[in-house]
C-alpha cells in the first residue's frame, strides 16, 4: 500500500451509520498502513425523521454515545501506534429552520472535533422541499443546492462544507451537471465560505463511483482557490481500506490549482498543514482502490 502523501484523513464513517463497515482496531490499522498520523471520524449526524435516512443511512440520537465510544476505542488503539484519532460529525445543511434548531442541540452538547456540513439532496425530506417549493427543473435545483449551501457557510454551524457539488450524483437531476453553467451559484457558495471563514471539502470519493471526478469538480476547485477559500481533505471512507484514497490526485489537483495548504481542525480550532510539492510526490497515480461507494 503507497503511503499517503497528505497525513491527515478528516472525512470517514463508522459502521454505526448502517452502510459502513470496519471496526475502530481495523480503521485504525488501515490508516497506520497508509502513513497517516490523523484520522477524524465524521458519522452521519442523527436527525428528527426518517425522510432523512434511517437506519442504513444514521444513527438514532440515542446511539450517539455508541459512537462516542466508538471514536475513543480508535483513539485508544492509535494512541500507541503515533496515530491520533479525532472525533467529527458529518452534520447536515438544509432549508427548514426547525429541523436545524433539532440538530443544533446535538452539536451544542457533543464536543466535535470538527463539524461537516452536507446538503444530501437525495435523501427524502430535500426532496420532498424542492417539490412543495415547485423547484423542477435542472436548473432551478442546481441554484437552490447551491444557495442553500451558501445560507449554511453563513449559518456558523460548520468548519468546512462537505463534498460541496454532490448535486451532480444520485439522480436528483435529471439530464446531469454541467459545472460551467453551475458557476454563478457555485461563486455564491465560495463567497459565503471565504466571508464567513468557512471550509470547502475537497472529498476524493467523487473519484470512486459514478462520474469518477473529485468533489469539487477541478473547475470548480479552480475558482474556489482564485477566490481564497480554503479546503480541508476528506476520503469519505466507509470502509478503513479507502482511507487516504485518491489523495495523490487530490494532493496533485489542489498544487495545480495554486493551493499550498490544507486545514485541520481539532476541538474546533483549525490549523494549516502544508501540501507535498508536485515534485516530491512519487511518479504516476495511485492504482484506484476497488471499492464498494
Ligand atoms: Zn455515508
Ligand atoms: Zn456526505
Amino acid at each position: 500500500m503507497m503511503p499517503s502523501p497528505f497525513p491527515v484523513d478528516c472525512h470517514m464513517h463508522t459502521p454505526l451509520c448502517g452502510h459502513a463497515v470496519g471496526e475502530p482496531a481495523e480503521f485504525v490499522e488501515a490508516a497506520l498502513a497508509r502513513g497517516l498520523q490523523t484520522i477524524i471520524f465524521t458519522c452521519h449526524i442523527p436527525m428528527p425523521s426518517a425522510r432523512f435516512g434511517g437506519a442504513g443511512i444514521r444513527m438514532d440520537r440515542d446511539m450517539l454515545p455508541l459512537y462516542r465510544r466508538y471514536v475513543e476505542e480508535a483513539r485508544a488503539l492509535g494512541k500507541d501506534a503515533g496515530l491520533e484519532v479525532r472525533y467529527g460529525i458529518e452534520a447536515e445543511v438544509f432549508p427548514d429552520a426547525q429541523v436545524m434548531e433539532w440538530m443544533d442541540e446535538i452539536l451544542a452538547t457533543e464536543r466535535f472535533d470538527f463539524i461537516l456540513g452536507s446538503l444530501h439532496h437525495q435523501v427524502g425530506a430535500y426532496r420532498d422541499w424542492l417539490r412543495e417549493h415547485g423547484v423542477t427543473s435542472d436548473e432551478a435545483i442546481v441554484r437552490h443546492y447551491f444557495t442553500h449551501l451558501a445560507a449554511g457557510a453563513r449559518s456558523g454551524r460548520y468548519h468546512s462544507l462537505a463534498h460541496p457539488d454532490v448535486i451532480r450524483l444520485y439522480g436528483t437531476l435529471r439530464d446531469g451537471f454541467e459545472p460551467e453553467r453551475a458557476l454563478p451559484w457555485f461563486e455564491e457558495v465560495v463567497e459565503a465560505a471565504v466571508e464567513n471563514d468557512v471550509c470547502l471539502e475537497l472529498n476524493t470519493s467523487g473519484l470512486f463511483k459514478g462520474d469518477y471526478v473529485m468533489h469539487p469538480d477541478p473547475l470548480l476547485i479552480r475558482v474556489a482557490a482564485e477566490a481564497g477559500a480554503k479546503f480541508t481533505l476528506g476520503s469519505d471512507s466507509h470502509i478503513p481500506t479507502a482511507l487516504a484514497q485518491g489523495f495523490d490526485q487530490a494532493v496533485r489537483q489542489l498544487r495545480a490549482s495554486g493551493i499550498g495548504e490544507v486545514y485541520v481542525f481539532n476541538g474546533g480550532e483549525r490549523e494549516a498543514l502544508p501540501l507535498p510539492e508536485l515534485a516530491d510526490l512519487p511518479e504516476g497515480d495511485e492504482a484506484p482502490p476497488s471499492i464498494p461507494s
